[in-house]
């Protein structure tokens, strides 16, 4: 622990930069091995899901259904909880005795743990980050001798691709105009909640709507999106952005704009 480190820690917090060191270690040998995945509440990120249900192979209404309980965020949007099993220890449905059964594609915040984000927007926009070790009693882990840098933690534990993909979705959610109100339209709950989530209804949508002939969409995105779902994904934000936001994540199509107007004109 750095001498900086130290300090905090008697002022009862533990700040990190992404330099920093901290002890953790977790194995099966531990007695608490697994504990952490019981009991907890996860939420899920657009690409936590776009991952597990790929890993799970079935689709993402599928997964939304059989694994997820929906609850409803401050703004009045979609947020999305892993719903644990109704057993004596509300156990996390991808638990087995030798570890998480979709180890390769858990949840950002299975990933990053010990560590918790502590950057606010103003860090952020500065390029600085920081993060807390988590004080969790029964967690062995965190007594082991191994020591690393937050650094190396998140690029072993494969963070930097989660960081990648939550830009996009951030830069919805966070936006002040969307948080400083409500959205108590119904319609725009399920599209914003379609494009997030549900990603292979959304697909449909894109493909089977007049949505194509609206907007001009680069003719090789709209291969990719029939069967690549991160580009899927990226498209669904870019129409968020427009959507809820004004933004020009996509562009009007100038005949489609010219015959609005000229509605609007004869009106
Ligand atoms: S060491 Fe911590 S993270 Fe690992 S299994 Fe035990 S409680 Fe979970
Ligand atoms: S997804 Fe995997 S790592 Fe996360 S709580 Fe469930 S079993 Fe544990």
């Amino acid at each position: 622990m750095t001498k900086k480190n130290k300090e905090n820690k008697k002022q009862g917090l533990t700040v990190l930069t992404p330099e920093d060191h901290f002890h953790f270690e977790c194995h099966q040998s531990l007695d608490c091995f697994t504990r952490c995945c019981c009991d907890i509440t996860i939420f899920l990120t657009p690409y936590d899901i776009l991952r597990m249900k790929n890993a799970l192979k079935i689709t993402s209404g599928d997964f939304l259904t059989s694994y997820t309980d929906i609850l409803v965020g401050d703004a009045g949007l979609a947020v999305v909880a892993l719903r644990m099993r109704d057993d004596e220890k509300k156990s996390c449905p991808f638990v087995t005795s030798g570890g998480c059964k979709i180890y390769e594609d858990r949840p950002w915040s299975c990933r990053i743990y010990p560590l918790k984000p502590e950057s606010t927007d103003i860090t952020e926009k500065s390029g600085k980050e920081y993060y807390s070790v988590m004080d969790v009693p029964f967690c062995l882990g965190l007594a082991e001798d191994k020591v690393m840098t937050v650094e190396r933690w998140k690029t072993e534990q494969g963070i930097p691709i989660y960081l990648e993909m939550e830009n996009p979705f951030k830069k919805i959610t966070m936006n002040k105009s969307l948080s400083n109100k409500k959205i108590i339209n119904k319609k725009i709950q399920e599209m914003y909640y379609m494009a997030c989530y549900d990603l292979d209804r959304f697909r449909r949508f894109v493909l089977e709507s007049k949505l194509l002939k609206l907007f001009e969409v680069e003719p090789e995105t709209v291969e990719k999106i029939k069967h690549d779902d991160v580009e899927l994904y990226k498209f669904a934000m870019r129409w968020l952005e427009y959507g809820l936001l004004g933004q020009h994540g996509l562009k009007v199509k100038p005949d489609v704009m010219e015959a609005k107007k000229q509605e609007l004109r004869n009106k």
